[in-house]
């Protein structure tokens, strides 16, 4: 049985096959979650990432995990939140649903999500966790190998906007 779990903590914890970070477009590090797992992956990320020469916001990019739990860490530039009117919302799904193929393809079975772009990019909580379940669920209908997706919130407030959504869509 496919899963979509909510679950609060720090996603460079995270013992499974990829975990997702929300990077920038220069995919040369940052603050915020991007920050936190390149501290804890290691030197050797950056130097990876660097070979990418940036990524457009939507698309992914895969790494192996250094010195991480986790074996794969699929970096996605998520929308910088500038009103709603700039495309926010399809370009969020694309980050959501380009990570996931990319995670589908390594033959990945169980893939972690932090609350992309509520961030320093500033995409409005609520509108972003029904975005991220409904793309979530509707690649989970045709994924070959992943069984399992845990979206890992770091904070209360997040953790509450994903289990309400998750709680809601589900039977
Ligand atoms: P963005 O620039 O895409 O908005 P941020 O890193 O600023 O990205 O924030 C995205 C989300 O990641 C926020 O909810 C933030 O609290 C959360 N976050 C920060 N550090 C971690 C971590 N170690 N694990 C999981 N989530 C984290």
């Amino acid at each position: 049985m496919k899963q979509l779990k909510v679950i609060q903590g720090d996603i460079t914890q995270f013992q499974g096959d990829a975990i997702v970070n929300a990077a920038n477009t220069t995919l040369m590090g940052g603050g915020g979650v991007d920050g936190a797992i390149h501290r804890a992956a290691g030197p050797a990320l950056y130097a990876a990432c660097e070979k990418f020469h940036g990524c457009p916001t939507g698309e992914a990019r895969i790494t192996s995990g250094f010195n991480l739990p986790a074996k794969y860490i699929i970096h996605t530039p998520g929308p910088i939140w500038r009103g709603g009117y700039s495309g926010e919302p399809q370009l969020l799904a694309n980050s959501y649903q380009n990570s996931l193929r990319l995670a589908d393809r390594y033959g990945c079975q169980t893939v972690a999500f932090p609350s992309i772009s509520t961030g320093v990019y500033a995409y409005p909580l609520g509108k972003a966790a029904a975005i991220a379940v409904q793309t979530i669920q509707k690649f989970m209908v045709k994924a070959r190998n992943i069984r399992e997706v845990t979206m890992v919130c770091f904070d209360t407030k997040t953790f509450q906007a994903y289990q309400d959504q998750v709680e809601h869509r589900l039977p």
